[in-house]
């Protein structure tokens, strides 16, 4: 899933400052479950705009809605008409939904509410992990289901560095050494021998290095 948190209040209620009419947009996928854009954190923010506003003397007309899912286009219709009524949009989805939102409803800007920050795992509740950079081209095989670039901080793939000490790595001790993890999978599944294969400089290409990617199914026509 992709896990984002909201931004700082202060920051989103800067950013609506010369607006009089806002509508605080949420969605109810990953946003929702990592407790950052759902429907309880769009009410939340919605109130403290509002009170702010009000502190400061002035009003704000402030209207919610939360949305299936903001990053697909279909889903947005749902709320044309609180944004056809709004100055602004908040968005509390993550960067897609946000970007979404700004190509559906072009006249009207949607500014971020969350900051997102990484694919990862949920590990328990309020605790999530990164564990995917989306490099384009998957070495899990190799790697018994770790991987080696979102999970090591150096991205390491021919081992680990130097730096490993009782599990952890180098550049925090509350950091798990991927590579560790790596290699204890590698003897669970007795396939250890395996990194004595030398593997030569990845091709960044596949990942965002490469420039945006783009994907289009075989079949479909541009
Ligand atoms: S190897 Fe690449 S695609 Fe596979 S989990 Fe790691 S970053 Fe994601
Ligand atoms: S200590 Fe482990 S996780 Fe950290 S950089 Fe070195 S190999 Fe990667």
């Amino acid at each position: 899933m992709i896990v984002a948190e909201r931004k700082p209040l202060t920051e989103i209620i800067k950013a609506v400052a010369p607006f009089e009419k806002v509508l605080v947009l949420g969605c109810g996928e990953c946003v929702t479950v990592c407790m950052a854009g759902g429907d309880k954190e769009v009410k939340e923010t919605a109130a403290a705009m509002a009170i702010a506003r009000k502190k400061a003397g002035k009003e704000l007309a402030v209207k919610t809605q939360t949305v299936e899912r903001q990053c697909e286009f279909e889903y947005l219709e749902a709320a044309r008409k609180l944004v056809e009524e709004a100055d602004v949009v908040v968005s509390l989805a993550c960067g897609v939904g946000i970007q979404t939102m700004n190509l559906h409803y072009a006249e009207v800007q949607t500014l971020p509410g969350v900051n997102t920050t990484f694919m990862g795992l949920p590990l328990q509740q309020g605790v999530w992990v990164e564990n995917c950079l989306g490099c384009g081209n998957c070495v899990l095989e190799d790697t018994v289901g770790i991987c080696p670039i979102a999970r090591c901080s150096k991205s390491m793939l021919n081992g680990p560095c130097g730096g490993s000490q009782d599990g952890k790595c180098e550049v925090s001790k509350e950091t798990e050494c991927g590579w560790h993890l790596i290699v204890e999978r590698l003897i669970k599944f007795d396939k250890l021998s395996a990194l004595s294969e030398v593997k030569p400089p990845k091709d960044w290409a596949t990942s965002h290095s490469g420039g945006p990617r783009k994907m289009v199914r075989e079949d479909v026509k541009l």
